[in-house]
């Protein structure tokens, strides 16, 4: 039983709500408001104006415009290309309208036009508005942004009674004087609008602040927005690893020092080593020379090829002689020793050995070729050899020995 009494409570309550619900949806209504002038109110409650021509003068007597009937149902206006004027009082009191388009073609715009349109909360105000008459949005509360896209119109008198609002002007626009810019009444802040652009900013770099994108007038270029400073990056210390021994022709390095890895900039400079003289990295081998009997020789030797300094000097060296057959005991204690010519020596050294006995014996032109050894000892057998020898600058030079050749002394 008492669910029941609750059911039908509920049914009851809806009924109550539905019925309070407001009907929105009315006729359509239409009419002239000018010689060329057609308006017409939707059922959305878009009342526009359309045709040419000025809009008739409802001035004297404000509740003539022929949709103040109508005007809590209006919540937006179309003011058609081709209207030329809007009259004083046209709109007044539509405070339920938040949406004004004026075309492009309206010159005048009447006192109190749009006055008491609370909901109205921007509106744009074409280049061919040449007047704007007295408190055209007084009582305008929700109007915070106005738009002139033209040269200053007269403005009338507490044009913005009432109204707090930013108001933009063309900011190269040098019609907009100090003197144009006042409050009409309200309180308000102009404000010039810029065709703003990006101004490029810049990267920082090591040292350098850098600067975020900002904004430029492209038509005044005037800075809109200053872009942000972004900090210097400072700079990335890296450690060369650049040590290296001194070498007998370049400096060493003992310790790297440091650079940025991003700009380069030396931060720490390297130690360096002094050039060390006997450190040569690039010996190279100066190959022997076999010496002949018409050529002197070299001895292998050494030296840098990166400073020349010689490691191991080449010597000069001379062909051994060769004793001939003609090396023989011809006659009594004598035995004449004979040899092949070396034309590169200054002389011969001949040696002759027996038991423990070596002597040896001078021959000083390189063109005599052979030497008779006297005053031998019969029976004896005598080891002989020949050098030769060259004197260049006080310093003489040997050749190794010969081959011996043994001659017995028999006569
Ligand atoms: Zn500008
Ligand atoms: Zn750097
Ligand atoms: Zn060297």
């Amino acid at each position: 039983m008492k669910k029941f009494k609750w059911t039908l409570g509920l049914v009851f309550c809806l009924a109550l709500v539905l019925s309070l619900v407001p009907c929105t949806a009315f006729a359509a209504e239409s009419g002239t408001c000018g010689d060329n002038l057609i308006w017409e109110l939707d059922e959305e409650g878009t009342l526009t104006i359309s045709g040419t021509g000025d809009m008739y003068d409802y001035s004297n007597r404000p509740e003539e415009s022929p949709w103040q009937s109508w005007r809590y149902k209006i919540k937006q206006i179309n003011i058609e290309e081709g209207v030329t004027s809007i009259s004083s009082w046209a709109f007044a009191a539509c405070n339920k309208m938040s949406s004004v388009t004026i075309g492009k073609s309206v010159k005048n715009i009447g006192h109190d036009a749009f006055a008491d349109c609370s909901g109205l909360t921007d509106i744009i105000i074409p280049a061919s508005v040449e007047s704007c008459g007295k408190g055209i949005f007084s009582g305008c509360f929700g109007l915070t942004d106005v738009t002139f896209w033209g040269d200053a119109p007269g403005l009338g008198d507490y044009m913005f009674e009432g109204v707090t609002a930013t108001v933009h002007y063309p900011c190269s626009d040098e019609t907009w004087t100090d003197d144009v810019r006042k409050p009409y009444g309200g309180n308000l802040t102009w404000e010039a609008s810029h065709a703003k652009g990006v101004f490029p900013g810049k990267e920082p770099t090591c040292t350098e602040t850098g600067l975020t994108d900002g904004e430029i007038c492209l038509t005044c270029h005037e800075l809109v927005e200053k872009g942000e400073v972004i900090p210097a990056k400072g700079h990335k210390g890296v450690y060369r690893d650049n040590e290296a021994e001194a070498t007998c022709c370049t400096e060493g390095v003992k310790r790297g020092g440091a650079e940025c890895k991003v700009c380069g900039e030396e931060l720490i400079e390297d130690t360096i080593l002094p050039i060390d003289p006997n450190n040569h990295k690039n010996i190279v081998t100066d190959k022997s020379v076999k010496a002949t009997s018409t050529k002197t020789g070299l001895t292998a030797g050494s030296h840098c090829a990166d400073c020349g300094k010689v490691i191991k000097k080449q010597t000069l060296t001379l062909a051994k002689p060769v004793l001939t057959s003609g090396t023989k005991n011809i006659a009594r204690k004598k035995i004449v020793v004979k040899w092949k010519k070396n034309s590169t020596c200054t002389g011969y050294q001949v040696k002759y050995v027996t038991g423990s006995t070596t002597k040896t014996v001078k021959v000083t032109s390189k063109s005599t070729l052979s030497k008779t050894l006297k005053k031998l000892k019969k029976g004896k057998t005598y080891k002989v050899y020949v050098r030769c020898y060259k004197t260049i600058d006080g310093k003489t030079y040997y050749s190794a020995y010969s081959t011996a050749k043994s001659v017995k002394v028999k006569k």
